[in-house]
């Protein structure tokens, strides 16, 4: 049945990513980041890593995080879809929408069977893959670290973004990911969006400077690892930079330090998760129930989700 009330919305409501897949920094100081992945975050450093490449991994992907030398900064963002098809329609949409999109032959290097490439309003690379592949062992976390990965993905990412309505025009409207809700942080209001039952994979804020990545988050299984990798931070092992702490939104339990990179990570336990049949968008007027104090000097912009 026509309903006319309906006619020229988009059929599809959805979005095609199924997940954050992974992520791409750099740092001028591998081995500080090998130190910093193994015996702060209980990540595994996988069998591909080479001297210039360091690839981590949380689960039985053969990796996560790549970090590669350079200035700090955020190199690519990996967003997976189901398959080929999938990514083939993904591919005609980015393009019916004026984006700029290619396949620049990455996907062996990247450890995945297909792959395309996209710019992001804001200048960040953005990789859509599928076919990842397993690694070759069991993930063995060398912390004892179980992480919240599966069909939730790596965990999320927040960046800052100098245009907020171009960046939601490409991310709600072009990608797809659907608002969870919007964050008062203050002089600024964040926006937190999903693609699966995580509460969010991606985040943005507004910030007048050049793009750049505020944080990453890390989610493990239980209340315990947060508070034991807790008393490494606040012990010396990496400069902590948030005090633990819950979030208004996702209700995750979480402390923030920062990484050899320019930006921070999060590292919680107990996000909630969306149901989109019943899920309704709030604003929150602070990013923190309880926590979350601010205690070093972390890149720019601010704490959130
Ligand atoms: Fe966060």
């Amino acid at each position: 049945m026509t309903n006319s009330a309906t006619a020229g919305l988009p059929a599809r409501t959805s979005s095609r990513i199924r997940s954050l897949g992974y992520i791409g920094l750099t740092a001028t100081d591998l081995d500080a980041w090998r130190t910093f992945a193994t015996d702060v975050c209980g990540l595994q450093i996988s069998a591909r890593s080479t001297e210039e490449q360091l690839l981590l991994r949380a689960d039985e992907r053969s990796w996560r995080i790549s970090v590669t030398p350079g200035d700090g900064r955020l190199t690519h963002v990996g967003w997976e879809v189901a398959g080929k098809e999938e990514l083939d329609l993904l591919a005609a949409e980015l393009d019916a929408a004026g984006v700029a999109v290619d396949d620049p032959g990455t996907a062996d290097e990247r450890g995945v069977t297909g792959l395309i490439r996209a710019k992001d309003p804001a200048g960040n690379q953005l990789e859509f893959f599928y076919g990842a592949k397993m690694g070759l062992d069991p993930f063995v976390s060398p912390r004892g670290i179980t992480f919240v990965t599966g069909d939730q993905g790596l965990g999320h990412v927040v960046l800052a973004m100098p245009d907020m309505a171009e960046a939601q025009r490409f991310y709600l409207d072009i990608l797809r990911f659907r608002v969870s809700d919007w964050v008062n942080m203050g002089p600024f209001t964040a926006l937190f969006t999903h693609v699966n039952p995580r509460h969010h994979s991606f985040a943005m804020a507004p910030s007048p400077g050049p793009a750049m990545m505020h944080h990453f988050m890390l989610e493990v299984a239980d209340l315990d690892m947060v508070g034991r990798t807790y008393d490494l931070v606040t012990d010396g092992a990496a400069p902590l930079t948030s005090t633990l702490g819950k979030h208004t939104n996702d209700q995750m339990v979480s402390f923030y330090m920062q990484t050899p990179s320019a930006c921070q990570a999060e590292y919680g336990w107990s996000g909630r998760p969306i149901d989109d049949a019943t899920w309704t968008t709030v604003v929150h007027d602070k990013p923190s129930i309880w926590g979350h104090r601010q205690v070093g000097p972390g890149p720019g912009a601010p704490q959130g989700g």
